[in-house]
């Protein structure tokens, strides 16, 4: 399974690992059964919060004998990480291995309370080598690129340049680095860019604002992730005719892995790379019920880890809110393909309706060019009355008074027919709305509290 072949690298070869993602529906199975009965064995024999976990829930590894048993075993939730590490700081009484093996350390991004610290050892190192390799691979990573990551440092960008130091070059920038980051490409001759979805807009207008044409910059190919929109079609189009560039979808996360999900050059969903590392399951958010990965399926994703070491994760609630969108493809590739619709933690709901402010803003970008992209929900009181319609959406509008004439209205129409609930939109002209470099805030709380 280790595709990790240094030194033999060429351009031509289709996947990171052949034998790994072309891999049949039924030898996937008996794989993950096996590896599923290795990994539940092994959180029971070396972790203390699992071993309390499964005692609670009345499981045991012999439990486990065929795949659908997986859903006999409890969910781990985020907020249960954190409590075992304030219990046993600084990894938590889920750390499965001896600290003097651990050779790397994250801390995820606190969005919601402290961070949490993430070990790895030299060999979770290299396994999340290997399925950031396959992912960026599918997305056109090849030897000769050279690739500015302006990812949050702090999280899981060593794992990236893990992977891109394995096959092209890497150029470490950070956040808020945009006269660095220029340098790379005008300097340093960087081709190819890891990003948020957003941020490439958001980069095009400092170019635009030192002189510099976008288009002249050298930048071939653009990694976006860590956000829903990079897979909105005229949002795309206008990043790729803006750079003159492609741009391709990956995903991962830093709890499971930093990087797992990668698009091909057929544009369906984002394959998933993580066979024999990470067990992946589709669950209904509210009930917890696993639905099958079949194309137009949609749920909560939920990864086990199949091969690790310091934090293995068992069930883990991603709280990524996907649709299945294919699973089979003309590349080769037999892992599934998702879009991530939204997170479950920052959905509203709109009169019993699911609303997702990411969905939101794929359905008003898609009135571009009329229409920045950039969007703010207010919400004036805390839910669920500050959920009652309509919802209050500030949109950024690009200019001539007579092509707004009756925007505000064909956008809450379009809302109303797409997303089922009422808005009432204001247009505010370009410019007027916080961008953001990492992750857009699209929901602002407009009362104390
Ligand atoms: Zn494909």
């Amino acid at each position: 399974m280790d595709g990790h072949h240094r030194g033999q690298l060429n351009m031509t070869k289709l996947y990171w690992n052949a034998e790994a993602e072309t891999l049949a529906a039924a030898a996937l199975r008996a794989l993950h059964t096996r590896k599923l009965h290795t990994a539940l064995n092994y959180v029971a024999t070396h972790s203390k919060f699992y071993q309390a976990k499964f005692a609670g829930a009345g499981v045991s590894p012999n439990d486990f004998t065929a795949l659908e048993d997986l859903a006999r075993f409890p969910f781990t939730e985020k907020s249960e990480l954190r409590e075992s590490q304030l219990r046993d700081p600084p990894f938590g009484e889920h750390r499965a291995c001896a600290s003097a093996e651990i050779r790397r350390v994250y801390s995820t991004s606190g969005t919601t309370g402290r961070p949490t610290y993430i070990g790895l050892t030299a060999h979770d190192i290299a396994q999340w080598r290997e399925v950031a390799l396959r992912a960026f691979w599918a997305s056109g990573l090849r030897p000769g690129a050279i690739v500015p990551v302006v990812v949050s440092p702090f999280v899981v960008a060593a794992s990236y340049a893990d992977a891109f130091e394995t096959v092209g070059t890497c150029i470490p920038i950070g956040v808020n680095m945009t006269d660095r980051l220029i340098d790379a490409f005008r300097f340093a001759r960087a081709n190819t860019l890891l990003c948020t979805a957003s941020y490439p807009l958001h980069f095009a207008a400092a170019l635009q604002q030192r002189g510099i044409d976008p288009k002249t910059l050298g930048l071939k190919l653009i990694f976006a992730g860590g956000e829903p929109g990079a897979s909105i079609p005229s949002v795309r189009q206008q990043i790729e005719d803006t750079f003159a560039c492609r741009m391709l979808e990956v995903s991962g996360n830093g709890d499971y892995s930093a990087m797992a999900w990668g698009e091909c050059e057929h544009r369906l969903g984002m394959h998933f790379c993580g066979q024999g590392l990470i067990h992946p399951e589709l669950v209904e958010p509210d009930t917890g019920r696993v639905i099958d990965i079949v194309p137009g399926a949609q749920g909560e994703l939920v990864c086990t880890s199949l091969d690790r070491e310091c934090i293995p994760l068992v069930r883990f609630r991603t709280r990524d809110h996907v649709v299945v969108t294919h699973t089979e493809c003309a590349c080769g590739r037999t892992g599934f393909g998702i879009r991530i619709i939204g997170r479950t933690d920052d959905m509203l709901i709109v009169r019993g309706v699911n609303v997702y402010p990411s969905a939101v803003r794929d359905v008003i970008a898609s009135f571009a060019p009329r229409t920045t992209g950039v969007i703010e929900i207010q919400l004036h009181k805390p839910p669920p009355e500050g959920w009652e319609p309509p919802l209050q959406i500030k949109v950024e509008h690009t200019g001539l008074a007579d092509r707004l004439t009756g925007l505000s209205a064909e956008i809450e129409a379009k809302l109303r027919e797409k997303l089922i609930f009422r808005a009432q939109i204001e247009l505010v002209p370009d410019g007027s709305l916080p961008r953001y470099e990492y992750k857009a805030k699209l929901v602002r709380k407009i009362y104390e509290g």
